[in-house]
């Protein structure tokens, strides 16, 4: 059974986002919220952590609820549901989540030395009953399958048109320790020649050599990577953030190809619209 977990005390972070550049302070609060959820809370106004909130995906995913919004919530939200959290209600003081250094291990720590508390109550379960396929023009897709078991397995692979980084893939089966030690290290990464045109765009305004793997076309420009393969990593990070907007685990194998926020949040919406899964 899975069960729903909130946190023993608050956790306070604050830092820079990586889009925006500006400080911000978050605490995350210990909640028993109604049927298990985890909130945001900005300028007065409560915003559901739901695919149902999302108002922007550009390399990153930004919730909102009229014209308050919070950016770049993925990485903190993927976590909490690595973690297992399902309730929380989470306070904001600015307009991004702090980047801290591109993964999501300082919140996994933080987390984890506030301590869990389990309410002994069911959580939500969304388990695969038919498979599921989303593309889009690119070829990149997600697709899900039923499974025998009470697992998620996550298959995740990339490909570019650069030299330095092909092709990678991974395949992890979800669950509290392999998150910790191999996913939420994994940091955020970029290809060096998109970076002037990230910036003109408004975006990566907080990124640096410290929070953000930059890729050359001879390997990585800013030291040893955490894991040979840290981009699929990263990939599958912010894919567990995206997934927890569905509000409920996820049973059933996932495979994602060239996935993306757009792609994550686009395949979340159409797959509950569909008739191929089940509330446990
Ligand atoms: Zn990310």
């Amino acid at each position: 059974m899975f069960t729903r977990k909130t946190l023993k005390r608050e956790v306070e972070i604050e830092g820079f986002g990586i889009h925006t550049g500006k400080f911000s302070k978050v605490k995350i609060n210990s909640a028993l919220n109604d049927g298990g959820k985890i909130v945001f809370l900005t300028k007065g106004e409560r915003i559901e952590a739901s695919y149902r909130n999302v108002v922007d995906l550009k390399r990153a995913t930004t919730i909102g609820v009229n014209d308050k919004k919070i950016k770049t919530v993925e990485h903190m939200l993927s976590a909490l549901y690595g973690l297992g959290v399902t309730d929380a209600v989470i306070e904001v003081v600015g307009e991004e989540i702090p980047v801290l250094d591109g993964s999501s291990k300082e919140f996994v720590e933080e987390v984890m030395k506030a301590g869990f508390e389990d309410f002994g109550k069911e959580a939500k379960v969304v388990k695969v009953v038919k498979p599921f396929r989303y593309e889009n023009s690119d070829g990149a897709f997600i697709e899900v399958r039923p499974i025998d078991t009470e697992e998620l397995v996550l298959k995740c692979s990339i490909s570019y048109d650069y030299p330095s980084l092909r092709w990678q893939d991974l395949e992890i089966v979800f669950g509290r320790d392999t998150y910790i030690n191999e996913i939420a290290p994994a940091r955020t990464f970029c290809f060096y020649e998109e970076i002037a045109h990230l910036l003109r765009s408004g975006l990566g305004r907080g990124g640096n050599y410290r929070n953000v793997v930059v890729i050359g076309p001879k390997g990585i420009i800013n030291g040893p990577p955490r894991f040979p393969d840290e981009p699929v990593r990263h990939k599958i990070l912010d894919l567990i953030g995206d997934l927890s907007l569905l509000g409920a685990f996820l049973i059933g194998e996932l495979l994602a190809h060239k996935n993306n926020h757009r792609l994550h949040v686009e395949f979340i919406k159409s797959f509950m619209e569909s008739d191929c899964y089940k509330y446990l």
